[in-house]
């Protein structure tokens, strides 16, 4: 391993520790365990969930109940194997009954991921439902947006359905997968686009490209 892989995976266990003991909401007062996140802490793919179901609350772990497995075949699908990745969720305990995270949680819970994301430094981030969607696309609606690309505080944020809403909806799992499919593509075009900017010294956040362009 690396010093840099080392460093970075050091750093996350730490957040992963003071996420262990947090209560600053009340979702700590029925989980089983914290889910923090989990994967490759030097990896230029992250993605974002919504929050820790029955398994996960369990576990300690994300997506490994059957939304799990099915964002693990996604993952595959894109040419990725999953512990190449980081995948993490917006909040780290399990809202009781599987019910949405609320705003006081989801403000409570933000700074864990905003260092997570600041630690890890990904290329690309995907996000998976609404609520992580929403930390990028304000007013957009994911049946408009879904498998589309936009720059967000200098990375390439795609937000995508939530691996659930497919095994709910069967309709919308081919959907679901040819979105998967497009990642290699996004992830190349983020890589070209991030060497033509380093090479002009010019910040994604400055580039007028980036700035005019709303969703790929
Ligand atoms: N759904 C999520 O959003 N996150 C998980 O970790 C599991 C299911």
């Amino acid at each position: 391993m690396s010093e840099l892989m080392l460093d970075k995976t050091e750093a996350i266990q730490a957040i992963a520790e003071e996420i262990k003991i947090c209560k600053a909401c009340p979702l700590h007062l029925e989980r089983k365990n914290t889910v923090p996140g989990d994967g490759n802490a030097a990896t230029k793919l992250m993605f974002i969930g919504e929050g820790p179901g029955l398994h996960e609350d369990n576990q300690g772990l994300p997506f490994v109940g059957a939304s799990g497995k099915f964002l693990t075949q996604l993952i595959n699908t894109a040419g990725f194997e999953r512990n190449e990745v980081f995948i993490t969720n917006v909040v780290k305990c399990r809202p009781p009954n599987n019910r949405d995270p609320q705003p006081e949680e989801l403000a409570a819970c933000a700074h864990f991921l905003e260092r997570q994301i600041a630690l890890i430094d990904p290329e690309v981030i995907i996000t998976l439902g609404r609520f992580s969607m929403a930390r990028y696309f304000l007013d957009v609606r994911i049946s408009k947006v879904h498998g589309k690309a936009g720059w967000r505080e200098g990375r390439l944020i795609v937000p995508m359905y939530h691996p659930a809403a497919a095994l709910h909806q069967p309709a919308l799992r081919s959907v679901v997968e040819a979105d998967f499919a497009k990642l290699p593509a996004l992830i190349q075009y983020s890589e070209r686009k991030r060497q033509e900017l380093e090479k002009k010294s010019v910040h994604p956040d400055d580039d007028q490209d980036i700035k005019q362009l709303p969703l790929l």
